[in-house]
């Protein structure tokens, strides 16, 4: 755990779940929030997110950590392991428990699937299981934020999320939780990820209401698909990177950025390429939408170098 420092003005981070290898979508967040904190003078560190051992690949960390470094990025600070952060997850459990602002359930899918799949009160039949532990979600619990891309965002969470999952019944934690726990712990000013997450984020301010805790700037970038609209990375269309030549897949990743192909184009190495990115990015020209298509990112100069 770092210690805040009331000072920073801005730290940013990348946070992947180590569920398989980097895809491109992967690369394009990764280097958006670098971009952003650099562009801002600060920070940037990346936490692994290994806390869903029924979904991660053996190995899956270590490889999307040599891919990241193969592109030249790199933590300012030491990782973050969440499978090591047990304890601050059952301090910040404990105290939403005492505090009855949650609490423990019950009810299946099935159950749940007779109320429309949104828990508001617990409506479980079948046989006594271990329970999850959910956030108490009062009536009217609308939440609203401006993100720094997409604008302003509003959810009903308690109609359209209901009372939200914080430990599983598998005894696993929610990654609602750990994030609001970690970004608070590291510090994060600023979270910039994929806009499939754009959803999460009012359950986590709601939570880090809860807890007491500051929101930070949120900013959620497009999120790559393929030309059938499909996430990359559960397509099979997924663009495996390449650690051994990087410098194809950087080029497609910023110009997915909205930024100019030509700025890029000359440079001999990753790290030639990382120092003109910083000189040439501008905020201002990211694409204000939340998904952009595999083959956009590839229509423009550097077209079929990767
Ligand atoms: N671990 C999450 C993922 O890989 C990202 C979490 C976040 O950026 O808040 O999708």
């Amino acid at each position: 755990m770092t210690e805040t420092d009331p000072h920073l003005i801005y730290r940013g981070r990348f946070a992947p779940s180590p569920t398989g290898r980097l895809h491109f979508g992967s690369l394009v967040a990764a280097l958006g929030s670098w971009l952003l904190a650099r562009h801002h003078g600060g920070e940037w560190l990346i936490r692994v997110e290994d806390l869903d051992p029924p979904r991660e690949i053996p190995g899956a960390a270590q490889a999307q950590l040599a891919t990241l470094a193969a592109f030249g990025l790199m933590s300012d600070l030491p990782l973050l392991w969440q499978s090591q952060r047990h304890d601050r997850y059952s301090e910040a459990l404990s105290r939403l428990l005492a505090d009855g602002a949650a609490f423990e359930c019950r009810c299946s899918r099935t159950d749940l699937a007779a109320v429309g799949g949104i828990h508001r009160a617990c409506v479980a039949h079948g046989p006594a299981r271990p329970p999850a532990i959910r956030l108490r979600v009062a009536d009217d619990s609308r939440v609203a934020f401006v993100d720094g891309l997409q604008g302003r965002i509003e959810q009903a969470v308690d109609r359209e999320v209901g009372d939200v999952v914080l430990r599983r019944a598998d005894g696993f934690w929610a990654y609602q939780l750990a994030v609001v726990v970690d970004d608070a712990d590291q510090g994060i000013t600023d979270v910039v990820r994929g806009a499939d997450l754009l959803d999460s984020t009012p359950r986590q301010i709601l939570l880090q209401r809860a807890l007491g805790l500051p929101t930070p700037r949120y900013l959620h970038l497009p999120l790559i698909v393929d030309a059938e609209g499909q996430k990359l990375s559960k397509s099979m269309a997924a663009l495996p990177i390449d650690d051994h030549a990087p410098l194809p897949a950087l080029r497609a990743a910023w110009t997915a950025l909205g930024q100019p192909a030509a700025a890029l184009a000359d440079a001999p190495s990753v790290a030639g390429a990382l120092a003109s990115a910083q000189r040439h990015f501008r905020p201002e020209a990211l694409p204000k939408v939340r998904h952009a298509t595999f083959a956009a990112a590839h229509n423009k100069p550097v077209a079929g170098a990767v």
